[in-house]
């Protein structure tokens, strides 16, 4: 008998129906034989209304109440999804990612995980339950206050319990039919990947391909665990993102995987900065102190008149206020005459890790930008990804016209959304 996880995200689950959708899923992955773990998101967009809620009520809500009011939403749909499960005559069992065994450290709203003990989830699995475990939070190991693991956080959930069961895959089922060579709801010509290396999923999560988190893949990489993202609203195959293409896995030998973006981040300027050796890393430890993480950075030459430069680096939009506030404070000791803060960005990405073999790809990228008339404000690159800042209006236009620019687009069936308001 094989032991699977699956994951549901939140418009899986989004209304009663959903929920009794689900469960009747969950319920034939149990009678094809196998012991099913089942980590399940807040249904719909509860997580941005409890988010929303909490600013009405304080405007830099404390972290620990933070987490606690996040966990309410997994909390919720966890023990109706267990209640739907039980009603189509199956055993489940709910547990919160606590009782699950998820201990994290103790970085609230966005802790990572350091340790995974299912014990409960492996007595209810022997004992011929369905487990139901809450995504997205764990309990931290010093504290033992209840932690979240950041945005998207249940996919993380989901493969490592996956790894620390030893599952023969771990299912993400989403309100799309797997990964595309771009965000379905902006280009309907988007194709779906078969399988697709965790190399590139990797460079397209961390771009903002948010259909898998970049934690998740990480961690699914480490421990060798294949993914098989999958629409919880139809019976398609889905895409395999693993190591190697197993058995029928096709492998389209294409540069492109695909093209990724991102309205999450902001960038921040700081400008009239002393041109000198350790200005840059006063800048950045500040940024660090303040458990911030940055994106992309950019320098310019200093101005020979002056000997002052300005530095500008990008970071989620949901920091920028830490950012500015901890640049402030120490304005003093690092030097420098004024900050500028612009949360009009988008960031546009090409990935794939036949760039590294194909000479004129970054050329491509940016004369396909070009002639959808798209400005660069900055650019980074890797060795499988070319990354560029633009104004984010001008975000839809530049993802269609790279996309095509590249011959991603399918020539068959449009793209389908099943759910999900893209919030
Ligand atoms: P869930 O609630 O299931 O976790 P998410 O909203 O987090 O779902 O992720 C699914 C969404 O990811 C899709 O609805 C789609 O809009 C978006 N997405 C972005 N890039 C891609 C891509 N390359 N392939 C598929 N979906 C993508
Ligand atoms: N509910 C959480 C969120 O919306 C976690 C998740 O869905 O993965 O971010
Ligand atoms: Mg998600």
């Amino acid at each position: 008998m094989g032991l699977v996880v699956q994951k549901y995200g939140g418009s899986s689950v989004a209304d009663a129906e959903g929920i009794k959708r689900v469960a009747k899923r969950i319920v034939d992955a149990k009678k094809n034989g196998n012991q099913v773990v089942v980590v399940v998101s807040a249904m719909g967009d509860t997580t941005d209304e409890l988010i929303d809620l909490a600013g009405q009520v304080s405007p830099i809500p404390a972290g620990r109440e933070f987490d606690m009011l996040l966990t309410a939403g997994e909390r919720i749909s966890m023990a109706l999804l267990a209640m739907a499960i039980k009603n189509l005559g199956h055993e489940a069992q709910s547990f919160t990612g606590s009782q699950a065994g998820v201990i994290t450290d103790s970085v609230h709203n966005k802790a990572r995980i350091i340790d995974v003990t299912p014990g409960r989830i492996r007595t209810a699995l022997d004992e011929g339950n369905i487990a139901i475990v809450a995504g997205f939070q764990g309990v931290s190991q010093d504290k033992k206050d209840i932690t979240t693991l950041g945005r998207g956080g249940s996919d993380t959930t989901a493969v490592a319990l996956a790894a620390a069961l030893d599952a023969e895959v771990c299912e993400i089922y989403t309100d799309v039919d797997g990964v595309f060579t771009a965000d379905p709801r902006v280009v309907k010509k988007a194709r779906k990947i078969d399988w697709i290396s965790f190399e590139d999923m990797l460079e397209l999560a961390a771009s903002g391909s948010k259909v898998l988190l970049h934690r998740c893949v990480e961690y699914a990489r480490r421990y060798n665990i294949p993914i098989h993202v999958r629409s919880s609203f139809s019976g398609l195959r889905g895409t395999w993102v693993s190591n190697e293409p197993q058995g029928d896995q096709k492998v389209e030998h294409a540069i492109i995987s695909g093209v990724a973006h991102d309205v999450s981040e902001a960038k921040i300027t700081v400008v009239g900065v002393p041109d000198k050796p350790g200005e840059a890393a006063a800048i950045f430890r500040t940024i660090a102190n303040a458990e911030i993480n940055i994106d992309m950075v950019v320098q310019n030459v200093s101005a020979a008149s002056t000997g002052l430069t300005d530095i500008s680096f990008t970071l989620p939009k949901a920091e920028g206020r830490k950012a500015i506030d901890a640049l402030e404070r120490n304005r003093g000791t690092i030097g420098f005459e004024s900050l500028r803060y612009d949360d009009q960005i988008a960031k546009i990405s090409l990935v794939g890790a036949g760039m590294k073999t194909n000479p004129g790809v970054t050329a491509g990228f940016f004369e396909a930008l070009s002639d959808a008339g798209v400005n660069i404000e900055l650019i980074s690159t890797s060795e499988i990804r070319i990354s560029v800042v633009t104004r984010a209006d001008d975000v839809i236009e530049a993802v269609r016209a790279v996309h095509t620019a590249f011959g991603l687009d399918s020539d068959s069936d449009e793209a389908v959304v099943y759910g999900g308001t893209g919030r």
